[in-house]
């Protein structure tokens, strides 16, 4: 009897189209058999106290620096982009977040002891976090390593343990995630990576996990969520963006044009935190695209071997919605100033970094996350009609304030409906790791990063404990004969007469005349 052949996912180059691999996919018995051996992994896991956490996790430091060039060659390769890009926004999380994590984990993991009211006087609170058990953690293929390992390693640092269904499109990075852990000696089933395609992902949905965190598109954590709601689960929902960037008359114009072109076009656009609306003050307009189109036209594009700017779109699905963006927008009138077109010569994937002015809130362009190498610039009266138009979206994930005037631009930046704001810079506030990460409205909810980032994978429990037992039980039966006293202590919280609260409590015991 022959076995039923293994379902793969071949993954083609993005630049030439190449077969560079097929990787079998993960049945639901083998993700159920993951998640059953992170199980297995939990407690042991847990047990090592966050301290003996970070001791296990200290190797990845010498192994990415020992790996660093062949990391970034292999998400090059899987994505496309430029090994600058590979190296800058993804390898580079991993020291950076070690590095703030070992700082702080230990402080915010611990026990907290908290406020006990005078009523219950004999007694004291803690707050602590534990464990939740098993994290599904479900990522795309736009920053295939970072936004795997990073919730990956939030997860393990709360006591965790973790399967990875990595994406279908990038299965190379996903294998290289697989390897590096591997490679630091954790204990088995402490990390676990599941190859495969939506269906992985469901199955790995419907598994034995104690919570979800899923980064990728809305259609798809909609579908997430009303699994994670059966169960039901936490879930946390990493979706779409459509990046606002305001630029105020009184902008450096030259430097908020270099922003634009670079927070559009970084990883070809396919970034959720990316520029996706220029909304530009009518008074510097004109300037403003003169300097953008002429940056952006000077742009290299091609493949991770050429020392290119730009790289392919990765997934070629994205290259149809630019094209039906761009010509809807033209359509309705936008005007190209650059690109426009996709650009044969280099690959199937390729587009040119493109420029669009005229841009309205009714085209395509300007309601839905493009996800490609597309600037839509769009002429506000003023930095109100800006705010406004900033705000009145589907989506809530980050923008950008640009202005001389940095207490404005946080005035305005404060006023901006999205869960990061940059004033003067663009992006940047995702490195930083001791900042909350996550959107607002179709952009999802929950935060990592930052303190916030251990509390999404961690449970919170409270503590009371009585440190001696008063000579009467105050509030516990019988009640005959406490109403009255019981009255009294109330008022005097209320008036916030501590003394007369303290001498209440103190007396209410049945007394003589009610008993
Ligand atoms: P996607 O939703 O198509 O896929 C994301 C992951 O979900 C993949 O691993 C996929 O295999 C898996 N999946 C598909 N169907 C599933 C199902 N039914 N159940 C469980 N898992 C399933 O998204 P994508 O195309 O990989 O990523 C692009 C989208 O991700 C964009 O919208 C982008 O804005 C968003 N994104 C958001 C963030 C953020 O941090 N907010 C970061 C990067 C990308």
């Amino acid at each position: 009897m022959h076995e039923p052949r293994r379902r793969t996912v071949s993954k083609r180059s993005p630049v030439d189209g190449a077969l560079l691999c097929e990787v079998p996919v993960a049945s639901p018995d083998d993700v159920a058999a993951a998640v059953a051996r992170a199980r297995g992994a939990a407690d042991a896991w847990a047990a090592l106290g966050v301290a003996g956490r970070l001791r296990a996790l200290a190797p990845l430091r010498d192994r990415i620096a020992a790996t660093r060039e062949a990391l970034a060659e292999t998400i090059s390769r899987d994505t496309g982009k430029p090994k600058f890009d590979s190296l800058l926004t993804e390898v580079s999380a991993v020291p950076l977040f070690l590095d703030y994590y070992t700082r702080v984990a230990p402080k915010v993991l611990g026990v907290h002891r908290t406020r006990t009211p005078l009523m219950f006087l004999p007694h004291a609170s803690h707050v602590q976090r534990f464990p939740m058990g098993v994290i599904a953690v479900i990522s795309p293929w736009n920053f295939p390593f970072r936004l795997s390992v990073v919730p990956m390693l939030t997860a393990l640092i709360a006591g965790n343990t973790v399967v990875l269904k990595p994406s279908e499109v990038t299965p190379l990075v996903g294998e290289a995630i697989r390897e590096m852990f591997a490679a630091v000696g954790l204990p088995e089933g402490v990390v676990e990576v599941v190859q495969g395609d939506g269906e992985t992902g469901a199955a790995l949905c419907r598994a034995d996990v104690d919570k979800i965190f899923f980064t990728g598109s809305v259609a798809t954590g909609k579908k997430v969520m009303a699994v994670a709601a059966e169960k039901p689960i936490p879930v946390e929902l990493e979706l779409g963006g459509k990046d606002a960037m305001i630029v105020c008359a009184d902008a450096d114009l030259q430097r908020a044009a270099n922003a634009a072109a670079w927070g559009g076009l970084v990883n070809a656009g396919q970034m959720c935190t990316s520029v996706e609306r220029v909304l530009v003050v009518d008074s510097v307009h004109d300037d403003f695209v003169r300097l953008l189109g002429e940056r952006v036209a000077a742009l290299r594009v091609g493949g991770p071997h050429v020392d290119a700017d730009m790289g392919p779109l990765t997934f070629e699905r994205q290259l149809a919605t630019v094209e039906r963006h761009v010509a809807d927008a033209v359509e309705r009138g936008a005007r190209v100033v650059c690109g426009g077109r996709r650009i044969d010569e280099l690959g199937e994937q390729f587009y040119a970094p493109t420029v669009l002015v005229d841009v309205t809130p009714e085209m395509e362009i300007y309601r839905e996350e493009t996800f490609g190498p597309v600037l839509p610039v769009v002429r506000v009266r003023d930095e109100e009609e800006a705010v406004r138009l900033a705000n009145d979206h589907q989506y809530g994930l980050t923008g950008s304030v640009w202005t001389r005037d940095r207490a404005r631009g946080l005035r305005l930046a404060s006023r901006v409906a999205a869960g990061q704001v940059c004033v003067n810079d663009v992006v940047i506030s995702v490195g930083n790791f001791a900042l909350p990460f996550g959107g607002i409205k179709g952009s999802g909810f929950g935060r990592y990063h930052g303190v916030d980032g251990l509390l999404a994978f961690s449970h919170t429990k409270a503590i009371m404990s009585a440190r001696w037992a008063p000579p009467t039980e105050p509030f516990w039966f019988p009640y005959r004969g406490k109403y009255s006293e019981l009255g009294r202590l109330v008022d005097s919280l209320l008036a916030r007469n501590l003394v007369g609260a303290l001498a209440s409590k103190l007396r209410l015991r049945p007394s003589d005349e009610e008993t």
